[in-house]
């Protein structure tokens, strides 16, 4: 486990491109050992395991949410997540600038944008992207800040597919930085890339990649946390 960290570490470092290590399914002592290598940014895509871990690890990790949020759980991770990579409405928008103002903070957020060819994947359409950004609404939260986009490619070997698809969400990324400017939209960052694809993401413009099983070794189902 863990032999590849240092490797992919030092491959991110060198073309400036944050590693998010996701972490679901592994265990407080996994995490642990990256961070004692110097590892600071980790993701869950469960609400009830990231309220679990982050309470047993240090105060200066990082905790990104990559997973599907309701809104009836925003409440639960507003005091602490740093980012949270999928967004896909105005109404989880509004809850999470809701739950901001309590904890006066100002969250990060990213869009999750719906670029793959399988029904099983959130997010939204480039159509309904612009039609969310150009809400007036959006300019009233103060304590939100969309930070950029994210997405997922289908899970194929056929990389031309993929590196389309992420082709396509950085041009999403580079159209709205030219058409919208708010106080609360800086699109500056790129969630792009998981293990099987986050070379070609970063070829194609990521600048952040959310990488476990490539870090973490196989994910074991067996272990079930909560
Ligand atoms: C699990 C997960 C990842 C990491 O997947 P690996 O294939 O293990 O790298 C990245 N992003 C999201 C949204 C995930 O749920």
């Amino acid at each position: 486990m863990q032999n590849n960290f240092k490797e992919i570490k030092n491959w991110c470092d060198e073309r400036k491109v944050n590693l998010v290590a996701i972490s679901k399914t592994y265990p407080v002592e996994s995490i642990t050992l990256l961070y004692k290598q110097g590892q600071r940014m980790f993701g869950e895509n469960k609400v009830q395991e990231i309220m679990m871990k982050e309470c047993q690890l240090p105060t200066d990790v990082q905790w990104h949410l990559v997973g599907h949020l309701q809104t009836n759980k925003v409440k639960f991770v507003a005091p602490f997540v740093s980012l949270i990579h999928s967004v896909d409405s105005l109404k989880l928008l509004q809850e999470i600038n809701k739950h901001a103002i309590k904890n006066s903070r100002v969250q990060n957020v990213l869009l999750q944008i719906f670029i793959a060819d399988e029904k099983t994947k959130f997010g939204l359409s480039e159509e309904e992207c612009f039609s969310l950004l150009e809400r007036k609404e959006i300019n009233k939260m103060k304590n939100i800040r969309i930070e950029g986009l994210m997405g997922m490619a289908t899970n194929t070997n056929d990389e031309k597919k993929v590196r389309k698809e992420f082709k396509g969400l950085k041009k999403m990324l580079d159209t709205i930085k030219k058409i919208y400017s708010s106080e609360n939209i800086e699109m500056k960052t790129l969630s792009m890339g998981m293990s099987s694809d986050y070379k070609i993401a970063v070829e194609e413009g990521s600048n952040m990649v959310r990488l476990g099983s490539v870090i973490f070794g196989e994910r074991k189902t067996y272990i079930s946390l909560i």
